[in-house]
């Protein structure tokens, strides 16, 4: 089979088929050519439309505030366990990847008790184990989980926890970073304390932003929680209740490129919009992948439609780095595997990706394959 020419984006960039920053479409980019100050009215007018659309995508609206900080994800996440955690706090911590260790740390760092349940990178947490675990310790007073766990790809039973931390009255602190927009998310029936993003994820923003989308009255009550001044989230609410401003200078040109990416978002149909495409993306992926040989990790069960991990073929004809720059060289940038359980890489369905580019992707990694005389994709035992 005949190579086909590289693809690119609508910017001639490479195809992002990672997990983040990814690929974004021409006009979220172009909408930042200009410069703003941090008080010029314009700016603030696009940040408020920005903190108050957000919550309508979970569901949101009326009870859930939107708290931007400025930075990647981490930043958000750190912002929100350690405003929301008191120092007497307790955080059951559900873990079954590398941002549920990372969410560990922020808490080991800020010295928040932390009692973990962890499983394999391709098993949720068991149920029954949690529900014993907040019965038994009354002292826990925070659930914390990784909505879809971008280390593997695996959807967390979000909606099963929530309800366990209702049940026994404990505060539910939610990572849906790489889920936020692309998975259905209902706050209110959660009953969920806060949520964490970011601008360059589902949305398809740039990075530099990331966000908790709290519950006002939970909120209210984190006065004096911050373990440092910049990533206090009631203090940067009450500044913005104050003054609609930041308290430091924030990433302008990011959030006007965020706010470009979100009214694509809603005029794609939001969520459900969005939500399709990725899954039919992922569908397209895994299908295509199956078909040549390659093994996933996750059955379609546990599969989240934002990033899929396979399986390592075993045959030496496959080296993952020569694999990695042909597929580069052609326009597809993929992302080598961050799991204990087994040797892997991983294809991101989300960004400004389309059925189309997966079918590329697909086209171009058997030309590769044959090219490298590789004769089974069967992986190690
Ligand atoms: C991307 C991601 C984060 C944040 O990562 P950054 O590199 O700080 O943006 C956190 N949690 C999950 C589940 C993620 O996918």
């Amino acid at each position: 089979m005949r190579a086909k020419p590289a693809a690119a984006s609508d910017t001639g960039d490479p195809l992002l088929l990672t997990p983040g920053p990814l690929t974004t479409g021409k006009r979220v980019k172009e909408v930042m050519v200009h410069d703003w100050g941090s008080r010029d009215a314009t700016f603030l007018k696009i940040n408020a439309e920005v903190l108050t659309r957000l919550p309508e995508i979970v569901n949101g609206e009326g009870d859930y505030v939107t708290v931007p900080m400025q930075g990647s994800g981490t930043f958000a996440v750190e912002a929100m366990l350690t405003t929301f955690v008191p120092p007497t706090g307790h955080v059951l911590a559900l873990i079954n990847g590398a941002y549920g260790h990372r969410a560990r740390k922020i808490l080991d760092i800020a010295k928040r008790k932390v009692t973990v349940h962890e499983t394999p990178e391709d098993t949720p947490p068991d149920l029954a184990v949690v529900e014993h675990l907040l019965k038994a310790d009354a002292t826990i007073t925070h659930v914390l989980a990784v909505h879809c766990e971008t280390t593997s790809g695996i959807l967390n039973p979000i909606g099963e926890i929530a309800a366990l931390a209702r049940t026994y009255g404990r505060s539910f602190l939610l990572d849906s970073m790489s889920a936020f927009g692309a998975l259905p998310l209902d706050a209110q029936g959660l009953g969920v304390d806060a949520i964490a993003a970011s601008s360059n994820k589902c949305i398809e923003g740039v990075p530099g932003l990331g966000f908790v989308i709290a519950r006002r009255a939970a909120l209210e009550q984190t006065q004096g929680n911050a373990t440092t001044l910049v990533l206090d989230l009631h203090d940067q609410w009450r500044n913005f209740e104050k003054t609609g401003q930041y308290r430091f200078t924030p990433p302008i040109h990011v959030i006007v490129s965020f706010h470009q990416a979100l009214m694509e978002f809603f005029a794609e149909g939001g969520q459900p919009g969005r939500g399709k495409r990725y899954a039919e993306n992922c569908r397209v992926l895994i299908e295509g992948m199956r078909a040549l040989g390659f093994e996933t990790l996750l059955g379609s069960n546990l599969q989240a439609p934002i990033i899929v991990t396979f399986r390592m073929p075993a045959d030496p004809a496959f080296r993952f780095q020569a694999f990695y720059d042909a597929l580069k060289e052609r326009g597809y940038v993929i992302y080598p595997g961050k799991l204990t359980v087994a040797d892997s890489f991983r294809i991101g369905c989300i960004g400004r990706l389309y059925p189309d580019h997966m079918r590329g992707a697909l086209a171009a990694i058997r030309d590769i394959l044959d090219e490298m005389g590789v004769k089974s994709l069967k992986a190690a035992a």
